[in-house]
């Protein structure tokens, strides 16, 4: 099969459109001919590599695709071959206790398509059955492959994580990214007031777009939290997503409601950075850590952009060969929205 390789890691000149052994099913595995893959941030990350990473080169990056059945391994039932189908990308064991309490993201043997295992820019994949979800015919292979990863993380961490209810404030750091634009439709749908803090009049109009009620320049306002609180009647707001960390956190603690919940799935501005304890304890935040969502997530939010109620922003379409000019635009910053694979 045609696939894009990587034999070390670095910069986008290491990705290679090559030749790779086409993977079969085994036991309960089906093999996917895929259709459409999307980029994540994660996908840079992978590639330059980080101490301690461990890949079986050539390594294939990318965790979000969709396509059509092309073979089913032993044991698979519910699936047939030409079935189309949407990957959830987060392998897991399937027997810990995490995984029988149904928490599959905090399994023991967690794995990611892409990051650890070999992923979906190429044009087959072969994965468990149970990480499959069926699309509906009219349904492009790029909008749900664009969806799944970005999705599956903002309802996790809004939802199940952050028991979001209707009425509360949110507050999303950055306008234009995946889980941000997902963060914000879900934080719509449920009924939520949304803020934005974006770096530009093009980002937040995009925001805007997906239905953000306040929006806030920090291009214009460099100390955003304070626009926030005045925005807020001088309380806050109730929930805070920041996936930045690095020079926005400190804000963030700040922009919170007294008893309010800062959600964190990654950290785009940098890892590191200083936090003033007495926001903490003095305005009762609880900070929640997540990364991923569970099977049962991605079913659910699944079948809300299969009606139509959540979609996903997409930006620019690139055949597969071209993985490498895509992913210098994603590490550019240029995109608004996901950029998605042709294959
Ligand atoms: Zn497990």
């Amino acid at each position: 099969m045609k696939a894009i390789l990587f034999h070390n890691h670095g910069g986008p000149e290491v990705l290679e459109y090559g030749d790779f052994e086409t993977p079969e099913p085994r036991l309960g595995e089906v093999q996917v001919r895929l259709h459409a893959a999307a980029l994540n941030r994660l996908d840079l990350w992978v590639r330059e590599g980080w101490p301690g990473i461990k890949l079986e080169y050539p390594h294939i990056p990318g965790a979000d695709g969709a396509g059509e059945i092309s073979a089913l391994g032993e044991g698979v039932n519910g699936f047939a071959v030409g079935d189309r189908v949407v990957i959830n990308s987060v392998l897991s064991c399937g027997e810990c206790s995490h995984c029988q309490a149904e928490k599959d993201n905090l399994c023991r043997e967690f794995h990611l398509l892409g990051e650890t295992m070999r992923g979906t820019y190429a044009e087959n994949s072969v994965v468990p059955a149970t990480n499959l979800l069926p699309l509906p015919n009219e349904f492009s292979f790029a909008e749900a492959a664009a969806a799944g990863l970005v999705f599956q993380t903002a309802w996790h961490s809004l939802i199940t994580r952050g028991n979001l209810q209707a009425g509360e404030s949110v507050l999303v750091v950055g306008a234009s990214g995946g889980v941000n634009t997902a963060s914000i439709q879900i934080a719509k749908l449920k009924g939520a007031k949304v803020y934005v803090v974006g770096s530009s009049a093009d980002k937040l109009s995009l925001a805007e777009s997906l239905g953000a009620d306040v929006l806030i320049d920090r291009s214009k306002e460099e100390n955003w939290s304070k626009a926030v609180f005045k925005a807020s009647e001088r309380k806050g707001v109730d929930v805070v997503v920041d996936n930045v960390g690095a020079g926005s956190m400190p804000h963030s603690l700040r922009a919170a409601n007294k008893g309010g919940r800062i959600l964190t799935v990654g950290n785009t501005g940098g890892a590191k950075f200083e936090i003033d304890n007495r926001y903490i304890f003095g305005k009762h935040l609880s900070i929640i850590g997540t990364t991923m969502g569970t099977r049962a997530d991605f079913a659910k939010v699944m079948g809300l952009v299969f009606e139509g109620r959540l979609k996903a922003v997409l930006d620019r379409h690139f055949p597969l060969r071209e993985a490498r000019a895509a992913q210098e635009r994603l590490e550019a910053g240029e995109q608004m929205g996901k950029i998605t694979l042709e294959i």
